[in-house]
């Protein structure tokens, strides 16, 4: 409930920002202020089941002009938030013979009262029914007041968006990994097999140490991506790493965890369950992995090949 207790939860943080940067004052006053305000909330509407959410230049939904307003057509999921979200910022093809593929979509404010606007189901997860709606746009029809950015500028603001939103997950992630962390010394610590406590045993201190270590870089990484995007300095790379490493050392650290608690661990007595069907997740969405790795790669080869070193992808550090 912490994200939700200081308005900083998902997707209205990362709406909040994409907002701040792009809405004209029409579109702040309407959308921007009740978020701010915490008596609205938002939905992000980008992924779709048919393409591979992991490439944006393949989205289907559809966005024509028809006098003063855009209609709207097409079909989405995971749009986390949706029940109960006051508008969606929906990404939708505008331009399909753009000739870069990163210019071919724009985004829009739909509220979601608009006619056409459907959810269909609660897509169900390995870890239950959490508000990621499947959602049918039928002939949705919006002001032109509603393109949000400029026309084709979908892409850019979904990168605008998606690098503070990332950073977010991992701050919360964070939160977790260092309880998961907790419950393993605490667990440890009492736990009596074989003629000494679990905490004696140095298998069991290299899962503490490795977590340890992990967790302190997943800090630092997260705070100088942050630091980078305060400073407004170019900080796609830091956000990737953060993104992917954080990721999974939660994942690694609540298995550990897991894994001390014995079967304990495996069952709903402790949060433990609870968290890994939440982590899973995080490889996957927001950019999946291996995706991030493919980016990161790019960005190295690029750095290497231009400036004939690999400093600035590896963080830019005075190191
Ligand atoms: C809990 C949750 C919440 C979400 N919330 C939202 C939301 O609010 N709004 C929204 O629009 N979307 C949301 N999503 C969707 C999420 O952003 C997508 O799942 C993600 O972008 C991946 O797209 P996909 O699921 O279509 O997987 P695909 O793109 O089909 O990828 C499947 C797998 O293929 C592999 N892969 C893909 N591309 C490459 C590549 N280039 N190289 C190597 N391997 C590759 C990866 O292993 C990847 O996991 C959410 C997803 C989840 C699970």
């Amino acid at each position: 409930m912490g994200p939700y207790i200081i308005n900083a939860q998902a997707p209205d943080e990362g709406n909040m920002h994409t907002l701040y940067h792009f809405a004209t004052d029409y579109q702040r006053e309407h959308f921007l202020q009740p978020l701010l305000d915490g008596t609205a909330r938002s939905c992000f509407s980008m992924t779709e089941p048919d393409v591979a959410g992991s490439d944006p230049t393949l989205i289907q939904t559809s966005a024509v002009e028809e006098g003063d307003e855009w209609v709207i057509n097409g079909h989405k999921w995971f749009t986390s938030g949706a029940e109960g979200a006051d508008f969606a910022i929906v990404i939708a093809r505008t331009d399909p013979d753009a000739e870069i593929p990163q210019a071919r979509n724009s985004a829009f404010i739909v509220p979601t009262n608009t006619p056409g606007f459907e959810i269909i189901r609660d897509v169900e997860t390995m870890g239950g029914r959490h508000n990621h709606p499947e959602i049918k746009y039928t002939n949705v029809r919006v002001p032109k007041t509603h393109l949000l950015g400029e026309r084709g500028g979908g892409h850019k603001l979904g990168q605008v968006r998606l690098g503070p939103a990332r950073l977010a997950h991992c701050m919360r992630w964070l939160g977790q990994i260092e309880m998961a962390l907790e419950m393993l010394v605490d667990r440890a610590q009492k736990r009596f097999s074989h003629g000494s406590y679990l905490s004696e045993k140095q298998s069991i201190q290299w899962m503490m140490s490795d977590s340890a270590m992990e967790l302190y870089a997943s800090k630092l990484m997260v705070l100088h991506a942050a630091y980078k995007i305060e400073q407004g300095l170019e900080f796609k790379q830091e956000v990737s790493m953060a993104k992917h490493h954080v990721a999974n050392t939660l994942w690694r650290v609540i298995d550990r965890a897991m894994q001390v608690h014995g079967a304990l661990g495996y069952s709903t007595d402790t949060p433990l369950a609870g968290m890994m069907q939440q982590a899973r997740w995080a490889r996957l969405a927001d950019g999946a992995d291996e995706v991030h790795q493919m980016r990161i790669a790019e960005l190295l080869m690029r750095a290497y090949n231009e400036d004939g070193s690999i400093n600035q992808a590896v963080g830019g550090l005075p190191l």
